[in-house]
């Protein structure tokens, strides 16, 4: 097992309707997939359901051992992963992307086998005594986007079946190959039928977050997704986290060396060519120094290699897909019309194949403008220009959704000031978007609820339950 070929024939349809999976960076095919519809998640639920008190009955060292050689497994299989995850997904093998994902998906997978979810004594005061404690809730239903498929379905797997819960996964039909691959190499680790990945469409989806044995959806993908699902867990209460769309702003403070953060900004919005949940994809900077940022933030970004994934120089790929490529280019485009300045980018090769955006930012624009309000998901990042902080807080809460937010200032007093006045789940001082396992993640406002990671990740997939003697 483990060269390119063998993991794609371990997950190679075997009957059925399929899929071809082309690469977003040279059309060329990838592999196939199966499209499966409600049948095949009803199956996938009964089996998950099935194994579950099996699997809750074990102790919690022995599910962290299960998947701990679970990451063991995952490192052995660390570079045919990445591969089929920059062919399928676009994304460079170097650079924050296809290397880091799986590295990630490691990582993620220790931190959930190793944290340490004690039981938390309320009352202890001679008279009486109450325990708070977390059970499984059952057979977990995960969904996930296209954008960090391995990485995002290791954030909804591991913490779940530490917990004691069975998962069925059905991943984003842009990026199935890379989760069932994902699944397939997890699944030399675990005892049959506590995961199981389904791969189908939005409908798919729409059964497994309906399913009447389906406790709790893990969920991460679009606000308007993430809204359907919450109707459908009506009817069932079932348990929801829901990390949803993000349209995160930095805020500039007039004391920067705009030299010195034009790389940390720069990576804060391009990440993954900007096409990650919370990278900054608003900039808002102080007129005192709004010239000097845009400069160092150009000189920075027009040296950046984009191209193929499996070039090892390139730290910047395509979108993943052409309805993306779509909203960037259009959105670039109306922003173009308003009167805003194209300071780097902006014009793609319409004859090159596949879906190559340039990194592109976009100056002198106004906050109204629809590359500001609407989330772009892509490589271009609006600059807009603020005079007092009170303008720049309320601009950047202006949106409907929080998911994070940063401040760059050389007074980190200062930055903090300005932090607790966000309405986002998270505020980065002087960089954006780390995530860190032990930290707690997840959205304010219409971005989502729900915290991932660390010990509040494990009690969200848990179900309370206070012990009263
Ligand atoms: P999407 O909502 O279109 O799809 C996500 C998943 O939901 C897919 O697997 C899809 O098949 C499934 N789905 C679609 N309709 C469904 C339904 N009615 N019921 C159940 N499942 C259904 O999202 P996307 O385009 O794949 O992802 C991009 C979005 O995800 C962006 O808005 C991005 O900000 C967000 N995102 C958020 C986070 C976070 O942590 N908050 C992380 C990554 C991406």
């Amino acid at each position: 097992m483990n060269t390119d070929s063998e993991l794609l024939a371990a997950i190679a349809p075997t009957s059925g309707p399929t899929r071809e999976v082309h690469d977003p960076a040279t059309g060329e095919l990838v592999g196939t997939v199966p499209v499966e519809g409600a049948a095949a998640i009803d199956a996938a639920v009964a089996t998950a359901k099935g194994a579950q008190p099996g699997w809750a009955a074990l102790a919690h060292d022995q599910r962290s051992a299960y998947l701990l050689a679970a990451a063991d497994a995952v490192h052995a299989a660390a570079e045919p992963l990445a591969r089929l995850l920059s062919r399928e997904q676009g994304k460079p093998l170097n650079g924050p992307n296809a290397r880091f994902e799986v590295g990630a998906c490691e990582v993620w997978l220790r931190a959930a086998a190793t944290t340490v979810l004690e039981p938390e004594v309320l009352v202890d005061d001679g008279e009486s005594h109450a325990e708070l404690h977390y059970r499984p809730i059952g057979v977990v239903g995960a969904i996930g986007p296209w954008n960090w498929p391995m990485m995002i379905s290791v954030w909804q797997i591991a913490p779940s079946l530490r917990m004691g819960n069975t998962v069925v996964i059905k991943p984003s039909e842009h990026t199935p190959l890379s989760v069932l691959a994902l699944v397939h190499v997890i699944n030399s680790a675990l005892p049959d039928g506590v995961l199981i990945a389904v791969s189908g469409d939005r409908e798919a989806g729409a059964r497994l977050s309906g399913h009447p044995d389906i406790g709790k959806v893990m969920f991460t993908g679009s606000t308007a997704t993430g809204k359907a699902i919450i109707r459908s867990s009506a009817d069932t209460v079932k348990r929801l986290t829901l990390e949803l769309g993000g349209n995160d702003a930095g805020i500039v403070l007039p004391d920067v060396d705009p030299t010195a953060i034009a790389e940390d900004l720069f990576w804060g919005a391009f990440i993954n060519t900007g096409q990650t949940c919370a990278a900054l994809k608003r900039l808002y900077v102080h007129e005192d120094v709004y010239d000097a940022v845009c400069a160092a933030l150009t000189d920075y970004a027009r040296n950046v290699p984009m191209g193929v994934g499996l070039d090892e120089q390139n730290v910047l790929g395509p979108l993943q897909n052409r309805q993306q490529y779509d909203i960037v280019a259009s959105l670039v485009e109306d922003a173009r019309a308003a009167g805003a300045r194209i300071l780097l980018g902006g014009d793609p090769d319409a004859d090159a194949p596949g879906n190559f955006y340039p990194a592109t930012l976009v100056a002198d624009i106004a906050d109204d403008n629809p590359l500001v309000q609407q989330e772009q998901f892509g490589p271009a990042l609006p600059i807009i220009r603020y005079a007092t902080i009170d303008e720049a807080v309320a601009m950047a809460n202006g949106v409907d959704v929080g998911l994070g937010a940063s401040v760059w200032s050389a007074d980190k007093d200062a930055a903090r000031a300005v932090a607790q006045r966000l309405q986002s789940g998270t505020v980065w001082i002087n960089s954006h978007g780390g995530l860190n396992p032990m930290v707690p993640f997840g959205g304010a406002k219409q971005s989502g609820y729900g915290m991932e990671f660390g010990v509040e990740g494990l009690k969200a997939v848990g179900s309370p339950q206070v012990v009263s003697s």
